[in-house]
């Protein structure tokens, strides 16, 4: 990939970006020592690497210094890479996709602004993490619940930027945003939806989705269109029950019929959340398809060869009810089904640690658990395609992954998050990040397999910077005019082209893939 010269990347240039950055913001906003710019490079990117290269780090602490900022790239003609907390692991962390960008980091813009009991939401800005929401609703003693992802230490809002999934009732992150602020790359804030009268009361911005007018919130979700200050998240009423279910599967014969007698049941809301269907795809360091590895993988907490993860959240009589429907639709079906209950309102110690995640408690235990299988080496890349829902998809994405997984020598995590009308395969394809023959091995499986679910008619949603172009590619259709659409968006909101280049495969205009 190259770009144009509209950028100047010279050292003298980055030089002058972080005598004016710290001129602007103080010295300790700005990041420039390599020892304090490592952890915002790719984390899996290993030894020698290239590419998706961070200049310096730069950590604005409030709007007026995301916009000074903003304002001192545009003049120097330096791009800035926005991350709010930068843990997006498997799809490359704060690294930039042009090297030598400044990583606009805002881990500093941390505040939990509100959190509205009656509303049955919070306000938060980017630098929150899902450990400081958590924390933050136990401590106001507001009955809710929010939804996590496997790891408690990412951004609440980053992660709902890039479409990211947990398992509760608002386990689409992306859907339980409503009413967003933005800085422009001319410095301009934006308010969404309601939050764009002056006069708005009563939290009407965040309670209400859209407002008047076009609802441009989406524009903000994995693009490079502005930089996200705040955010309304909905929230959960804390439930008097919440039921964990378990689906033990154990062959992947029997796997197609299960999906086909969950979809009703999803769709039609009698299980709630996001189930996940995890798969014994293999462990770290055995080939898949061999029985001893099946056993052990770790995401699965019990040796079968499909785990299902379901869950209620209601009154008591309600979750039994939704308990026998399930139950009963899954009679004769070659299926154990296994379920624990708790009372809403249990500490977290009282809970199962393997029933965290859908109990909306932020943890580690994920990979604390992949790293004592694969040692402190542990690194992967994320294949993440979406297939419909149904068994006969899910026995054949699995059957093309581990075909070319088998061919690669590699294995990896897998499981499927049932997002109802989808399944939303995350693969995360494990290498050792100390070896770099087996890192390239584990980036080529993870591109043959973009352009293997795409010739399927199946594409990801989500991508590291290396497989952007790979999947971008088939976005074709009208000679490309979605992305000719994004293209024009671009140049219009931010025509010196400085906000994340290349995010998404969106780019200015004079710049962008080769
Ligand atoms: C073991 C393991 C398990 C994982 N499990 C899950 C999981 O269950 N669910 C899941 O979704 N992910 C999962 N991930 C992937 C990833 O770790 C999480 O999605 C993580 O929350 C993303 O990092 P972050 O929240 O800090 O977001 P960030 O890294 O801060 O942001 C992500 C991206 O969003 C955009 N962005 C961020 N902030 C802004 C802003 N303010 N304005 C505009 N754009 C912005 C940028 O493009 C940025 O690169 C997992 C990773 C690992 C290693």
């Amino acid at each position: 990939m190259t770009t144009t010269p509209r950028y100047d990347l010279s050292t003298e240039n980055l030089d002058r970006a972080i005598a004016r950055l710290s001129e602007a913001l103080g010295a300790d906003a700005v990041l420039a020592a390599p020892e304090r710019v490592a952890e915002f490079h790719d984390p899996y990117e290993g030894e020698g690497a290239t590419e998706f290269q961070p200049s310096f780090v730069v950590q604005p602490a409030s709007v007026e210094e995301v916009q000074a900022v903003l304002r001192i790239a545009t003049e120097l003609r330096i791009p800035v890479w926005t991350s709010s907390v930068g843990r997006n692991f498997g799809y490359g962390g704060s690294a930039p996709v042009v090297s030598g960008s400044i990583v606009l980091s805002l881990r500093r813009m941390n505040r939990v602004l509100e959190i509205s009991e009656s509303g049955a939401y919070a306000v938060i800005e980017p630098g929150v993490r899902f450990f400081d929401l958590h924390e933050a609703i136990k401590a106001s003693g507001a009955k809710l619940w929010m939804s996590v992802p496997d790891l408690g230490w990412g951004s609440v809002t980053g992660n709902a930027l890039e479409h990211g999934f947990g398992s509760t009732v608002h386990g689409d992150h992306a859907s339980a945003v409503h009413g967003m602020e933005v800085v422009l790359a001319s410095g301009e804030v934006v308010r969404t939806g309601f939050g764009a009268a002056s006069g708005s009361a009563d939290g009407l911005w965040h309670r209400h989705r859209r407002g008047f007018g076009p609802s441009l919130d989406s524009l903000f979700f994995q693009s490079n269109f502005g930089v996200v200050t705040k955010i309304g998240l909905w929230l959960m009423p804390e439930p008097e029950t919440f039921v964990s279910g378990w689906l033990a599967v154990q062959s992947e014969e029997d796997l197609a019929p299960v999906v086909d007698a969950l979809r009703p049941l999803v769709l039609d809301g009698t299980i709630q959340g996001l189930p996940l269907m995890m798969s014994a795809l293999g462990t770290p360091g055995v080939p898949p398809g061999d029985p001893s590895g099946e056993a052990s993988l770790s995401i699965l907490p019990l040796p079968v060869r499909y785990l299902i993860r379901y869950s209620f959240y209601d009154r008591a009589p309600l979750a039994e009810a939704r308990s026998a429907i399930v139950r009963e639709a899954l009679a004769g079906l070659p299926v154990h089904v296994d379920e624990r209950r708790y009372r809403g309102d249990a500490a977290q110690e009282d809970v199962d640690p393997i029933d965290w995640l859908p109990g909306g408690i932020p943890n580690m235990k994920m990979i604390e658990d992949l790293q004592a299988v694969a040692g402190e080496g542990y690194a992967h890349i994320d294949f993440s395609a979406v297939i419909p829902f149904d068994g006969a998809s899910a026995r054949e994405h699995e059957a093309m992954i581990r075909e070319v997984l088998g061919e690669a020598g590699l294995t990896g995590a897998f499981a499927w998050i049932t997002n109802s009308r989808t399944l939303v395969g995350i693969l995360m394809i494990t290498f050792d990040v100390n070896d770099p023959a087996q890192a390239a091995r584990a980036r080529e499986v993870a591109k043959t397999l973009a352009h293997r679910a795409a010739a399927r008619g199946w594409y990801e949603y989500r991508a590291h910077p290396s497989l952007i172009d790979d999947v971008v590619k088939h976005f074709d259709f009208g000679d490309h005019s979605l992305y000719r659409t994004y293209g024009l968006i671009k140049d219009a909101l931010d025509p010196a082209g400085i906000l994340s280049p290349g995010n998404h495969g969106i780019w200015p205009s004079g710049a962008g893939a080769s």
